[in-house]
């Protein structure tokens, strides 16, 4: 072991979740090395430049600030980046209804959106209230915290008010469906679930504590000056305490000696010595291609449920668009239909949702004068069920096309920049399985103790962080991942110091 530093820990991967366990574990004395396979760091929280245009890459926006606050805190340092809140929240754009709905977080504001419901501001408040509820009785016993075994995971599921069992049963959809009469109203709560990377109608009910989270709790929050600014303030304190970070090289073995991994091996040969290992690639796929576990083999992975692909496109455009928010969500007129059939499909969809978020609106840096930035997200089937993505460049412009009609735009007369990113891509900037965006699914056998854990179960002092392993994916998930990590890596030291 180290002298001066209680061990030495190599990370792999230096998405949010490998930064942040690097600034808890050198802010307790471990000495840290990253490795990252991309040029850049950050992982999917990143950016797109191009053309003089700059693009959030993936994420936008972001729950539960505080979880970053204490990373922070954790660290002994101030907050590096300002915070600001979103409101509205967004705004959702429904085929063939006259009026978009803002979606404010003032239920008031919010009620007058859904004149066809009636009574909504009293309906959502009893929605909101068992979603509370439910985010109350979970966030501690169950999602922020490390289970040793099935056992004791099952025994604090117990100690969940049965009140709640229900909700493991029903989906979001069902749960919405009996507080609101309309699929309008409906379809609106439930969005959220295309969040997790899924549809209402297969994601759980209790995942309606994220409608507490969005409109009661602490809202969405965007960093100052752009999302990546978080990833380069990270970057900057691991440099400041000595912190290296290799880009460009990516770990392709580890070496093993009775049981324990002594180093990391990288793909130009590059031989990293650990004491431990933290690996911040996804912790199924990293199981089976590079540790050669069964359980994760790839045919065995196929056979697992993982969340949608990713379809993205970045675009720069002449001129301004004062008609879009920040954050904007446009659905077609079948939702149940498209939420049904958007996993399976083997062609890209004729009427696609997607959402449209357009950070020159809000922060400087991202467009050049007199030019907006936009990036629009379509959630579509992973390669398993659509491997073939060589109709992007058609689906891009349906989508264009789609959203010139419905806003009056002439967006694809104004292009002066375009760059797409389709599962494909996602797979290989990231290592994805199939390309699924957010990795497996968060459905009731894939969480908690479920869901790959943290700490290997072959290898004493490997362990895994980010969104791929407890709690599951997201930015305020995966800072809370690393914080469960790093609670390994302790209880690991203590046991062999
Ligand atoms: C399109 C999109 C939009 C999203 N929008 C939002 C949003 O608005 N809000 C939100 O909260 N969340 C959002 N998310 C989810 C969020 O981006 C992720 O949950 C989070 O960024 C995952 O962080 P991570 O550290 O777990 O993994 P990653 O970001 O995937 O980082 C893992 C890192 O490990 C590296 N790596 C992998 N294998 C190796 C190897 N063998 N050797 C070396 N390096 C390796 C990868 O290159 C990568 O940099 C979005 C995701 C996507 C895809």
């Amino acid at each position: 072991m180290a002298n001066a530093s209680k061990a030495h820990i190599v990370i792999v991967g230096a998405g949010l979740g490998g930064l942040s366990a690097a600034l808890r574990l050198a802010a307790r004395g471990y000495s840290v090395e990253i490795v990252e396979k991309n040029a850049r760091p950050g992982g999917k929280l990143n950016i797109v430049e191009k053309d003089g245009f700059r693009f959030d890459a993936g994420p936008t926006f972001f729950s539960m600030s505080y979880e970053l606050r204490e990373l922070f805190a954790d660290a002994g340092i101030d907050m590096p980046v300002r915070l600001d809140p979103l409101d509205p929240l967004y705004r959702v754009h429904i085929r063939g209804r006259e009026r978009p709905i803002t979606m404010w977080r003032d239920p008031e504001k919010l009620a007058a959106e859904f004149p066809e419901e009636p009574d909504f501001a009293r309906k959502l408040e009893r929605y909101l209230d068992k979603a509370a509820s439910v985010f109350e009785d979970t966030i501690d016993r169950i999602v922020k915290r490390n289970f040793d075994s099935l056992a004791e995971y099952f025994l604090a599921m117990a100690s969940v008010p049965p009140k709640h069992l229900p909700l493991l049963v029903r989906s979001m959809w069902g749960q919405a469906r009996r507080h609101f009469e309309t699929e309008t109203a409906a379809s609106i709560m439930t969005l959220i679930s295309f969040f997790l990377g899924s549809t209402p109608f297969t994601t759980p009910g209790v995942y309606t504590l994220l409608n507490h989270v969005e409109f009661r709790h602490d809202g969405y929050w965007r960093v100052e000056g752009g999302m990546y600014r978080l990833v380069e303030a990270l970057v900057e304190e691991l440099r400041r305490r000595g912190v290296e970070i290799a880009l460009g090289r990516e770990v392709v073995a580890l070496e093993r000696v009775n049981g324990r991994a002594v180093a990391a091996i990288d793909d130009k040969g590059e031989r990293r010595r650990a004491d431990a290992v933290l690996v911040n690639a996804d912790a199924a796929g990293f199981r089976g291609e590079i540790l050669g576990r069964k359980k994760y083999a790839p045919e065995k992975l196929d056979k697992m449920t993982w969340t949608m692909g990713a379809f993205s496109i970045y675009l720069g455009v002449e001129g301004k668009l004062d008609e879009l928010l920040a954050h904007n969500y446009f659905l077609g007129d079948d939702f149940r239909d498209y939420a049904e059939t958007i996993f399976t499909r083997s062609d890209a969809p004729e009427n696609p949702y997607y959402y449209v978020n357009v950070p020159s609106r809000i922060a400087e840096g991202y467009a050049p004068p007199g030019t907006t930035a936009l990036m629009i997200l379509a959630p579509v089937a992973h390669l398993k069920y659509k491997p073939d993505w060589s109709d992007r460049g058609r689906f891009a412009d349906r989508i264009v096309a789609d959203l010139d009609r419905r806003m009056n735009l002439d967006l694809k007369n104004r292009i002066l920049s375009r760059t797409i990113f389709d599962p494909e891509d996602w797979r290989r900037a990231f290592r994805l399985h199939r390309g699924s965006s957010l990795g497996l699914a968060h459905e009731m056998r894939r969480v908690g103790a479920f869901r790959p854990p943290n700490r290997d179960e072959e290898v004493s002092n490997v362990f895994y962080v980010g969104g791929s392993t407890a709690p599951g994916a997201g930015l305020p998930m995966v800072v809370i991942s690393s914080k469960l990590a790093v609670e390994r890596v302790e209880e690991w030291y203590a046991s062999v110091s």
